[in-house]
């Protein structure tokens, strides 16, 4: 949607299976969110002053008063974003652990570090210390509301920083929710160590101009772009946490059921709305008949729904039932087979599973992000063909690999930012895993200690101890001698080399 931000505009989001409002807000438009920025900033003396330990209380008291009040977060995620209670639960779980793991484990990963002093340099104590960056701008999605934002936010917040967050349009009221809890649990800190922006797009796009001292953006990969190239204008720096377009290997040694069984759950579970959601199978081809059954059987009985029976919700965003459409019937029309579901799957708001046979591997449904529950299967030669095919992709961000006796080695040769062997998604429910992508699925790294970096900055400091006679080299009363020396040293240590 394009419109210009006013005070006057407002935005109201609703409950994608039943069209109910679930909240309405002004919108933040560029003036707005310049004041958050600076109400930001000052919010973030306070917090650093605070130091590890005191963070770490703060991070931890917000953990806990997310937990005890579970039911009615994950009863907002349900109606706003509309996956059913116990994927909300999932989330928040795995989003309880990131903040418990970023708070205890900051203090480590951005210790001080010493630096030896070279032997021209003997005379010096170097020192790298992390320091926060101030105000990070974060801008989210809408998939996971909680989970992915907070790879950024908790992060952030164990570094050093304040935090001024614009959460998806079609999430507002849990962002506000999510940055309320924090303030709920820690009232004697100043506002605005967490503050809300609220808009779309044009929101967004102010918080990149805003002055803050880094983004950390969660979307579609030319959402990302855009950001960058806006960023560019004032050197912000950016970690961009993009699309995917995941890729399974089954390889002839597979347990092939326990394959079937991650790739049904990997392609579907969400209704398809994951980053790191399997969108594409490479099976050897001894093996295919096997998986092909095991996944339709694991796939029977799974479809979308608001009911409490139903294995995952509706599509949250309208617009993206028409690109899933848009792929399926593409793929068909170019002699893709569907060997679970079809066309009539999709009935939006929801789409019950479907599984495309034989796609070619230029078709949209094999190269563009679908983002919905779909997969296609390819039989291939082998696991190295099938290697090959998953990393002709622009995008690289997850992959999963199936293999009893060759995984690791499989593993190694994906060009993907992350790689779980025998399973699905494994590294993303571990917080000390850095998770990120390469080529179009992004910039930088959050979690885990790298996710910890990304939102500090190295700062080396060199203390001269005393002076070194006959080594004064960067004076202009440098003697000739100084050079003399300087030249043997040099020759000594870098002349021979075999
Ligand atoms: P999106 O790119 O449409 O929107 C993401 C956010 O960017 C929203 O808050 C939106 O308002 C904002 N935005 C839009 N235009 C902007 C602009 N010009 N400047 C600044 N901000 C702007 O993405 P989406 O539909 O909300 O989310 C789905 C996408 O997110 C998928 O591509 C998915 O793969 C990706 N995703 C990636 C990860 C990851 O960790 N790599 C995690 C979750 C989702």
């Amino acid at each position: 949607m394009t419109q210009t931000a006013s005070v006057t505009d407002t935005l109201t989001s609703v409950d994608p299976a039943t069209g109910a409002v679930v909240g309405e807000w002004p919108v933040d438009d560029a003036e707005a969110v310049r004041a958050a920025v600076a109400a930001a900033r000052a919010a973030a003396r306070a917090w650093v002053g605070l130091g590890f330990d005191g963070r770490k209380k703060a991070l931890l008291r917000w953990k806990a008063h997310l937990v005890n009040h579970a039911d009615e977060l994950c009863e907002l995620v349900r109606r706003e974003n509309g996956k059913p209670l116990d994927d909300a639960y999932l989330e928040l779980a795995l989003t309880v652990e990131h903040i418990d793991w970023a708070a205890k484990n900051a203090r480590k990963a951005l210790a001080p570090r010493k630096v030896r002093p070279g032997p021209l340099t003997a005379n010096f104590a170097g020192v790298v210390e992390q320091r926060p960056l101030g105000v990070v701008g974060v801008i989210g999605p809408w998939n996971y509301p909680l989970y992915t934002p907070n790879g950024s936010i908790a992060y952030a917040l164990a570094a050093g920083n304040a935090v001024v967050y614009k959460p998806s349009e079609y999430t507002t009221a849990i962002g506000h929710y999510f940055a309320a809890a924090f303030a709920k649990a820690n009232p004697e800190l100043p506002d605005g160590i967490i503050a809300v922006v609220t808009g779309r797009g044009e929101t967004g796009a102010a918080l990149v101009r805003s002055g803050v001292d880094k983004i950390a953006f969660t979307g579609s990969t030319p959402t990302g772009k855009r950001i960058m190239a806006a960023a560019a204008e004032s050197l912000t720096p950016v970690v961009l946490e993009c699309g995917g377009k995941d890729a399974v290997i089954v390889a002839e040694d597979a347990d092939v059921a326990a394959a079937a069984d991650a790739v049904a759950f990997g392609a579907m579970g969400n209704s398809g709305q994951t980053c790191v959601g399997i969108e594409r199978a490479y099976v050897v081809k001894d093996v295919l008949d096997d998986f092909l059954a095991q996944l339709k059987s694991r796939l029977a009985g799974v479809r979308a729904g608001s009911d409490a029976e139903a294995s995952y919700g509706p599509m949250t965003m309208p617009s993206q039932v028409d690109v899933v459409a848009a792929h399926v019937k593409d793929a068909m029309a170019r002699g893709g087979q569907a060997v679970v579901g079809g066309l009539d799957s999709i009935r939006a708001p929801y789409i019950d599973p479907v599984v495309l046979l034989d796609v070619p591997e230029d078709a949209p449904a094999v190269v563009e992000e679908t983002f919905g529950p779909t997969l296609t299967v390819r039989a291939v030669d082998s696991a190295a063909e099938a290697v090959e095919l998953a990393n002709a992709s622009k995008y690289g961000l997850g992959s999963a690999v199936f293999s009893k006796s060759h995984g690791m080695e499989l593993a190694r040769a994906m060009r993907a930012g992350a790689t779980s062997v025998n399973s699905f998604i494994g590294f993303a429910a571990q917080p000390g895993m850095p998770f990120g992508g390469v080529g179009e699925s992004g910039v930088g790294r959050i979690h885990g200690a790298a996710g910890l970096l990304e939102f500090s900055r190295p700062h080396s400091i060199a203390r001269q101890r005393f002076s070194i006679p006959g080594l004064a080299l960067l004076t202009f009363d440098r003697k000739p001698s100084a050079m003399a020396l300087t030249r043997k040293i040099t020759e000594l240590r870098h002349g021979r080399h075999k």
